[in-house]
């Protein structure tokens, strides 16, 4: 792997960055390379107030932070909030997304950018984020755009796509990824509730889990232009 100075993570919600990079992150935090998260949104739309609910409409954006804060001092890293609306960013202008994006981006001066796939973030604030992110290096000069890994995450992006360029897997330090991802309450408790009830031995629940978030794949994005 190439040597880095300085990682940023582009994800719209609290969370992502654990289930989508908890083991990209740890890697490159146990080089030493700063890891910087902009989180796009407080995913405060969220469907998920728990059973029995532990939040309200007004309350889940200031619960959804506290996890946020906890995961990233867990993941030794820090965030910047980015400040859109959840559910949302689709319906901003890419330039808008993209000005946003490279604001902090200058500032930072990260060596490689994280962020999904367009087209194969599965859910519509991934996919728009990521293509703001992607306009926004695009719209620096060339010689100072940092590399761009993308996460694609659709079922069948081998299929669609080939092969990811970069295979990062957790191996046996999974347990580090789901205790990051544990860290969101609110949204893993549906991962909870199934490792309670499930009829698996617990080994085979997380063997399955493994199958599915023990590896991060990411493609190097290729400009044209
Ligand atoms: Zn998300």
């Amino acid at each position: 792997m190439e040597k880095h100075t300085h990682v940023v993570i582009v994800y719209p919600h609290p969370d992502d960055e654990s289930f989508g990079a908890a083991g990209t992150i740890r890697k490159f935090r146990s080089q030493g390379v700063p890891v910087t998260y902009l989180c796009g949104t407080l995913g405060e739309m969220g469907r998920n107030m728990g059973t029995p609910p532990f939040a309200n409409r007004e309350t889940l954006p200031q619960i959804r932070k506290k996890e946020l804060e906890e995961a990233c001092a867990f993941l030794d890293i820090d965030y910047r909030l980015l400040g859109f609306r959840d559910k949302t960013i689709e319906f901003e202008p890419l330039e808008t997304v993209a000005k946003r994006v490279k604001k902090e981006l200058e500032d930072i001066e990260p060596s490689l950018v994280i962020t999904h796939y367009p087209g194969h973030g599965v859910h519509p604030d991934h996919n728009a984020l990521a293509a703001g992110t992607i306009e926004a290096v695009r719209m620096m000069p060339k010689e100072k755009r940092p590399t761009i890994w993308a996460a694609a995450i659709t079922r069948d992006f081998e299929k669609v796509l080939g092969e990811p360029d970069v295979v990062i897997e957790l191996g046996e330090h999974f347990d580090y990824k789901l205790e990051a991802i544990l860290k969101h309450r609110s949204q893993a408790e549906g991962l909870l509730k199934q490792l309670e009830n499930s009829d698996k031995s617990e080994s085979e629940f997380i063997k399955g889990l493994k199958t599915r978030l023990g590896k991060e794949r990411f493609f190097i994005w290729q400009f044209e232009d």
